[in-house]
């Protein structure tokens, strides 16, 4: 089960370079979240980043991030209202086994997202943070709950 997290809007981390620091209960929250599933990140920082906030938080080595342009918006391939929607579909499409089930958290996700996710062979929940609220305990106990009827 793959749980495809973003950043901003969601964990609302403060960035002291190449850190991202979350709040220690919100870091709770993304450890709850990877022992449910493949914490994979979906989100615009830099690996760099992302590399020390797996670290940090202690996820998996081998924990992934999916690579997005640098102004998706401007990307003709990438017209969409969710932007992160066409890349997101592309680095599933690309996976040798597809996931036995895809959560994903983001705070922009609009109604091409709820097709897409509707479409999906396999459960897909979006999951959808009010962005300067971010991931709460509601949320991961949505995705445990969902994880649980799987
Ligand atoms: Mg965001």
């Amino acid at each position: 089960m793959l749980i495809l997290l973003d950043v901003d809007g969601v964990l609302n981390p403060q960035s002291q370079h190449p850190r991202l620091v979350l709040s220690p209960d919100r870091a709770l929250l993304v450890q709850r979240l990877a022992g449910l599933g493949d914490i994979v990140w979906a989100t615009t920082w830099s690996p760099t980043h992302t590399f020390h906030l797996t670290r940090d938080l202690e996820l998996a080595d081998t924990t992934e991030g999916i690579a997005f342009p640098r102004d998706m918006h401007a990307d003709p391939a990438a017209p969409a209202p969710t932007p992160k929607l066409h890349w997101v579909a592309r680095w599933l499409a690309r996976q040798d086994d597809p996931p036995r089930a895809v959560v994903w958290i983001d705070d922009l996700l609009r109604a091409d997202a709820e097709d897409w996710a509707a479409a999906q062979p396999y459960p897909t929940l979006l999951v959808h943070p009010e962005p300067r609220a971010g991931l709460t305990s509601e949320h991961v106990d949505e995705v445990t709950a969902f994880v649980a009827a799987l």
